[in-house]
């Protein structure tokens, strides 16, 4: 980046150190031009692109509020959620994309939900995917059943 005093292009780092949290790390810089030192913060950095094209960062929370209708009745626990949220986040980062879109989010969050639970598995993914028929809803829970019989057979070989 370049000095905020001079906008020169080219600085050296003479410090950095990882914060106590261990999610970034603050770099002391001085300026070959000027020698004026500044500090910048690096972060891993995820925003997500809404739909309207704004963009915001990526949010755990705002994960597990879009999840939370879906599950309204399920035996599922607030650290459900947050494990769900926790599997979307290392998902979504594990891509390198420093920008992701909000449906991509979406998409993030079926493969979890649905090892958590199947009934809210299918609620979310009939607004995800944009179910609009009983077909759709009949297709996805066929693909449910023949996953669950395929798993079923590889765990019992005498059939
Ligand atoms: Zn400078």
């Amino acid at each position: 980046m370049h000095c905020p005093f001079c906008r020169n292009p080219d600085s050296r780092v003479v410090d950095s150190r990882t914060t106590d949290d261990g999610t970034s790390i603050r770099r002391r810089r001085q300026c070959t031009e000027c020698g004026r030192r500044f500090t910048t913060v690096e972060t891993a950095s995820l925003s997500v692109v809404k739909r309207s094209g704004v963009l915001e960062p990526f949010r755990r929370e705002k994960v597990i509020e879009g999840v939370r209708k879906a599950v309204r009745g399920r035996p599922v626990t607030d650290a459900d959620l947050a494990s769900v949220a926790q599997a979307v986040e290392e998902s979504v980062r594990a891509t390198g994309a420093s920008q992701i879109d909000a449906n991509e989010i979406g998409l993030a969050v079926l493969p979890p939900l649905r090892a958590l639970d199947e009934v809210a598995y299918l609620r979310f993914a009939s607004v995800y995917n944009a179910f609009d028929s009983l077909d759709d809803f009949e297709s996805a829970i066929r693909a449910l059943r023949e996953e669950r019989a395929a798993a079923a057979d590889g765990a019992e070989d005498d059939r």
